[in-house]
């Protein structure tokens, strides 16, 4: 039997949300977008809430519930806001996670109660200067001495790595070679403040203009032996599941975007006046909302799918790839689209859907560019 109802837990979880980013968000955000300022605010209300903590265990501060109520939650803000979005996306997803699954138990009792109540950032460090696609091309190393880990060399792109709450960033880097002569890579945990760990100034960006998005640099930068996140040689391994759920969240965040393309497009076709009619009066601006709608319809049942797979824990990796892939492209479309329905006004950032056409590129490039999605679906496809 297939049922689309969100549980009635998710269906609560998703009203709080809505009315959240449309009573707390929504009044601030433009202003904080304009000046590139990151809502710290917004972020402790969220942790306050107990968002951060959403899919994580009781016994390490979370609220105990699962992947999809995050997913619920992002949907609910990328309709207001992408930035705040991310910002808990990445918090969640990237920042915590690696710790919650591989963590020793030491670790998560160190780090996951500050992570979980959002007082915390952390960071997930993969992406170098060199390249983002080819993971695997590393070229940071950890070396051992003294019974430390020594790292050296620099993280492109790293979002919450530089906010004044931000305590760690988990990195990728290698630790040696492997039997066949591959490099061995390994995640290390990198606590803010570190001697030899450096945070540059933000990037100045095209969109997602709220959130922290920074380079780090380590030179000769020493960590304890047991900062190490889980099994040396495994990082890669570690950080490409990860990844596979995070695209089930960039997902759900795409589509947020797209709805609330439709959402501000539906008020403004009632009230705009064009040749003495309201526009939404007009076939060509009603098809254009229709197909609005339709994708950002398909693009939700794609994301629930793979969310369904990845709780029953069977393999999602191809139906997480093409939640990420058609969410982003139907993001991407609906902002086109909206910024056209408001014309000039689409341009103003006074209205929220010239911010939405600034986000929305991004979700086609970030936690895997649609070119990666492609290859994931064909090698699941058997092609190689
Ligand atoms: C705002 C922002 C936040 C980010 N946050 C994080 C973060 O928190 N942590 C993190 O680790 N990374 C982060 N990233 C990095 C992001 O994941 C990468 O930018 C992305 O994976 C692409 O890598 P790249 O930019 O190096 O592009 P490249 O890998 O250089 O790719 C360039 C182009 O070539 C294409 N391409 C590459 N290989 C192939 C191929 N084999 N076949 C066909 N086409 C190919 C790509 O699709 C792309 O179009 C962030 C990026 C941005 C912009």
């Amino acid at each position: 039997m297939i049922d689309f109802r969100l549980t009635e837990e998710h269906e609560a979880l998703r009203k709080t949300v809505e009315e959240f980013a449309r009573e707390e968000v929504a009044p601030v955000i433009g202003d904080l977008y304009e000046k590139a300022e990151f809502p710290y605010e917004i972020v402790a209300k969220m942790g306050r809430m107990g968002l951060f903590g959403l899919p994580f265990s009781e016994e390490y501060g979370g609220m105990g519930g699962d992947f999809l109520a995050v997913c619920v939650a992002l949907e609910e803000l990328a309709r207001v806001d992408s930035s705040v979005a991310i910002t808990l996306e990445a918090g969640v997803s990237l920042g915590a996670m690696p710790i919650y699954r591989f963590g020793t138990e030491e670790q998560k009792r160190e780090w996951l109660p500050r992570l979980c109540s959002g007082e915390m950032l952390g960071a997930f460090g993969l992406t170098e200067p060199g390249g983002g696609s080819d993971a695997g091309a590393t070229l940071t190393t950890a070396v051992e001495r003294d019974g430390d880990w020594v790292l050296n060399g620099s993280k492109a792109f790293i979002t919450n790595s530089g906010t004044k709450i931000t305590g760690l960033v988990t990195a990728t880097a290698v630790t040696g070679q492997t039997s066949d002569r591959r490099k061995e890579i390994s995640a290390i945990i990198v606590p803010s403040g570190t001697p030899g760990f450096s945070v540059s100034k933000s990037y100045s960006k095209v969109g997602w203009n709220s959130s922290d998005t920074h380079e780090l640099s380590f030179a000769d930068c020493q960590v304890p032996q047991e900062n190490l996140l889980g099994q040396r040689g495994r990082g890669y391994a570690q950080f490409l599941s990860i990844l596979d759920e995070g695209r089930i969240a960039i997902a759900a965040l795409s589509v947020g975007l797209g709805q609330g393309c439709v959402d501000e497009c539906v008020r403004y076709a009632h009230e705009r006046k064009a040749f003495g009619h309201a526009i939404g009066e007009y076939q060509a601006i009603q098809f254009k909302i229709a197909d609005m709608e339709a994708r950002v319809h398909t693009a939700r049942l794609a994301y629930y799918a793979a969310a369904a797979k990845m709780l029953r824990g069977e393999p999602f990796k191809k139906e997480a790839a093409i939640a990420k892939l058609v969410s982003s492209n139907a993001a991407m479309d609906n902002a086109r689209d909206a910024t056209q329905i408001f014309g000039g006004y689409g341009f103003m950032n006074e209205y929220p859907v010239g911010r939405f056409y600034r986000d929305a590129k991004i979700l086609e490039i970030g936690e895997g560019t649609s070119e990666v999605q492609r290859m994931l679906i064909a090698r699941e496809l058997g092609l190689r």
